[in-house]
C-alpha cells in the first residue's frame, strides 16, 4: 500500500474477502463489469452530451494512453480540480486505469487549500478546468506552479495557459495505448484508489485515503440500498462530484457500478431539476439541506411529470422531520436520509422503514460488516438511547489519513475505530444525531474548520482575538458567526473581515456572515473560551434579526 496509509490487519481483510464485502477488483474493473454487460446503454448525459458505456470505457482507455505518454506512473498523485461533466468522469477513470490517484479538490477551493494539498500529497499533475462560474483556474495553476516544486503537469479542461497542457485535446485524439501496455499499469485492488478530502476540525482539509476494494463495496452497498438495479436507476447529479456523497454514496460511481445512468445537472434550481427528472425519467436525486429547502419554498413546476422518481436522498446535514414529510408529498417519492462521513462509514434509513423512522432518524450502517459504538468520554459504551460519540470501522472506513501519523492519534482508537466527532443516540438499531463533538460549521453540508479561519482573522492587525460559531439559518442549517475583539482603538466591520479573508484565497463558503465585535469573550474557570455561550448569542441574535 501507498507508503503514509495503513492498510486493514491482514486478518481483517481476509474476512472481508472470504465473507464477500472485498471483491477484489479495481474501480475500473467495477465500470467495464457494467460496460460488458450493457455497452449500449446510457452512461452519462450532460446537457445535449451522452455516452454509452461502451463509448465511455473507450474514451477511458484513449486519454490514459495519453497520460501514460505524459509520464505518469502508478501511486503519483494528482490534485484533481474538475467542474460536474462528463469529463470529469472520464478523466478520474483514466487516472484509476493506470493507478494514478487523483486527490478530490472541490472547485471551491482557492489558493490556500490547493497549495496545502500539493505540499501535502507532492503531486505531480493538476487537472483544473479554463474557468467555472466565473473563476479563472489557469491563473490559480500558474500561480501553483511557482508554489509547488512536484508540480509537472497542469491540464486544462478547454484552452490551456502558457505551459499548460490541453486535457480537451488529450480527450479528442485517436488511438489509446494498446491493451497490454494498460494492463501493466493497472493497480492492485487494495491499494489506494483516490484521496478524498476531509471536512475536518483541525485547520486544512486532510486527505482521506480510499482504496480499490472499499470503494467499489461502498458506491455498490451504497446503491444497493437506495434501490439502484439494473433495470433502469437513473441517478441526477447536483452537488459537486468531488465530494463522496454525490460521487460514491452512492452517486455516479454508484449508478455507473449498477448499472445505471447518470444524468449531469447545469444548475440545482427546480425548474432544472424538474425538467431533467421529465426528460431523463430521473429516479434518485441525492440533496442536501439548502436545496431542499429551496426546493421546498419555491412553486413546484405544475406541468412537470415527476412520475419516474423514487428516491430523494438528503447527506451531509440533517434535514428536519417536517421537511422530509414535505418531501415526500410533494415530489411523491420516498425519503432516504443519508449521514456519513468521507472516511468511510454511512448510515442511511431504509426506504421500507416506518415513516417514523423515514422522518426522524439519521439512520442505520449499509453494511453488516460495519462496526459501530456510541461511547463515553472514556471511550465506555453508553446504554442505547443515551448520548455518546460514535465510533466505527469497518469494510469501508479507512484506518488513517494519508501522512498524518499525530492527526491518526487523535482520529482514531488504538483498535483502529474511527472517531467521527457526531454525538448520536441509538434506538433499536438506528441512529439519531445529536450534536457534535468537534468545533466545525455545517454550512448545508459544506463543513467550515473554525480553527482554519480563526488563523486567518487573527492574522489581520486589527484582531486581537476571535472566535468563529454556528449560527443557525433557515437555508443551510448553519452558518457562521465570528466574534472578534478588536485592537484597542480600532473599529471593524464585516466588509472589512470578508474582503481581508477573500484576499487570504480561501473558498468563499468559508466566510463568516455575521461578525459580532465584543470586548472580551465569556471564559470557563479553566481558562477556556465557552464556545457554547457564544453559539447561543449567535442564535438569540438571529432570533432577534427576525423578530
Ligand atoms: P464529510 O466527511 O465532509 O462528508 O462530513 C461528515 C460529517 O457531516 C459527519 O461526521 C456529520 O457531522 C455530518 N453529516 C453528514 N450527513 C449528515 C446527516 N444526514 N445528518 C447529520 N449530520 C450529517
Amino acid at each position: 500500500m501507498l507508503q503514509g496509509c495503513t492498510a486493514w490487519p491482514e486478518d481483517v481483510a481476509r474476512r472481508y474477502r472470504q465473507q464477500g464485502f472485498w471483491s477484489d477488483i479495481t474501480l475500473n474493473d467495477m465500470l467495464r463489469q457494467s460496460a460488458v454487460a450493457r455497452p449500449d446503454s446510457i452512461a452519462l448525459v450532460h446537457g445535449t452530451r451522452r455516452m454509452s458505456y461502451a463509448q465511455l470505457v473507450n474514451a477511458i482507455d484513449r486519454l490514459a494512453g495519453r497520460l501514460i505518454e505524459l509520464g505518469f506512473k502508478p501511486l503519483d498523485r494528482v490534485v484533481f480540480q474538475l467542474p460536474n461533466s462528463i469529463d470529469f468522469v472520464i478523466a478520474l477513470f483514466a487516472l484509476l486505469r493506470i493507478g494514478v490517484i487523483p486527490v478530490l479538490a472541490l472547485p471551491a477551493h482557492r489558493r490556500e487549500e490547493i497549495s496545502h494539498i500539493f505540499a501535502h500529497t507532492k503531486a505531480t499533475g493538476y487537472f483544473v478546468a479554463e474557468q467555472w462560474r466565473g473563476f479563472d483556474y489557469r491563473a490559480l495553476a500558474a500561480e501553483i506552479s511557482g508554489l509547488a516544486p512536484s508540480l509537472r503537469s497542469v491540464l486544462v479542461l478547454g484552452a490551456p495557459g502558457p505551459g499548460q497542457i490541453s486535457l480537451s485535446d488529450l480527450l479528442e485524439r485517436d488511438g489509446g495505448a494498446p491493451a497490454e501496455a494498460l494492463a501493466t499499469f493497472a493497480p492492485a485492488p487494495d491499494e489506494v484508489a483516490l484521496m478524498l478530502l476531509s471536512g475536518g476540525t483541525t485547520g486544512l482539509p486532510k486527505l482521506i485515503p480510499r482504496t480499490h476494494n472499499d470503494y467499489v463495496y461502498n458506491c455498490r452497498q451504497s446503491g444497493t440500498v437506495a434501490g439502484f438495479n439494473n433495470t433502469g436507476t437513473v441517478f441526477l447529479a447536483l452537488l459537486p462530484m468531488a465530494h463522496n456523497y454525490t460521487l460514491g454514496c452512492p452517486g455516479v460511481l454508484g449508478a455507473l457500478a449498477h448499472g445505471g445512468t447518470a444524468v449531469i445537472a447545469p444548475d440545482t434550481t427546480i425548474e432544472t431539476v424538474a425538467q431533467l427528472v421529465e426528460a431523463e425519467r430521473v429516479s434518485v436525486i441525492s440533496a442536501a439541506v439548502p436545496l431542499i429547502v429551496n426546493w421546498l419554498n419555491a412553486n413546484r413546476p405544475q406541468h412537470r411529470d415527476f412520475s419516474s422518481l423514487r428516491v430523494m436522498m438528503n447527506g451531509g446535514a440533517k434535514l428536519a422531520p417536517e421537511l422530509r414529510r414535505r418531501v415526500e408529498l410533494r415530489f411523491g417519492c420516498t425519503f432516504q436520509e443519508s449521514f456519513g462521513t468521507g472516511e468511510g462509514l454511512l448510515n442511511m434509513t431504509r426506504r421500507d422503514d416506518p415513516a417514523e423512522i423515514r422522518f426522524t432518524s439519521s439512520g442505520r450502517p449499509i453494511s453488516p460488516a460495519d462496526e459501530i459504538r456510541v461511547v463515553d468520554e472514556q471511550g465506555n459504551d453508553v446504554p442505547d438511547g443515551a448520548v455518546g460519540e460514535l465510533i466505527c470501522r469497518g469494510p469501508y472506513t479507512v484506518r488513517s489519513y494519508y501522512n498524518a501519523p499525530e492527526k491518526d492519534r487523535a482520529a482514531f482508537t488504538s483498535d483502529g475505530f474511527y472517531r467521527m466527532g457526531d454525538m448520536v443516540r441509538r434506538i433499536d438499531g438506528n441512529l439519531y444525531v445529536e450534536g457534535r463533538l468537534k468545533d466545525i460549521i455545517n454550512r448545508g453540508g459544506e463543513k467550515i474548520s473554525c480553527e482554519e479561519v480563526e488563523n486567518l482573522i487573527l492574522s489581520h492587525p486589527k484582531i486581537k482575538n476571535v472566535c468563529v460559531v454556528a449560527m443557525p439559518d433557515e437555508t443551510f442549517g448553519e452558518k457562521a458567526c465570528a466574534f472578534v475583539i478588536p485592537v484597542d482603538g480600532a473599529t471593524i466591520d464585516l466588509d472589512e473581515i470578508k474582503t481581508f479573508l477573500l484576499g487570504c484565497n480561501i473558498a468563499k463558503f468559508k466566510l463568516p456572515e455575521r461578525l459580532a465585535v465584543v470586548q472580551q469573550f465569556p471564559i470557563s474557570p479553566a481558562g477556556k473560551i465557552l464556545r457554547r455561550e457564544l453559539r447561543q448569542v449567535a442564535a438569540g441574535k438571529v432570533a432577534g434579526a427576525h423578530a
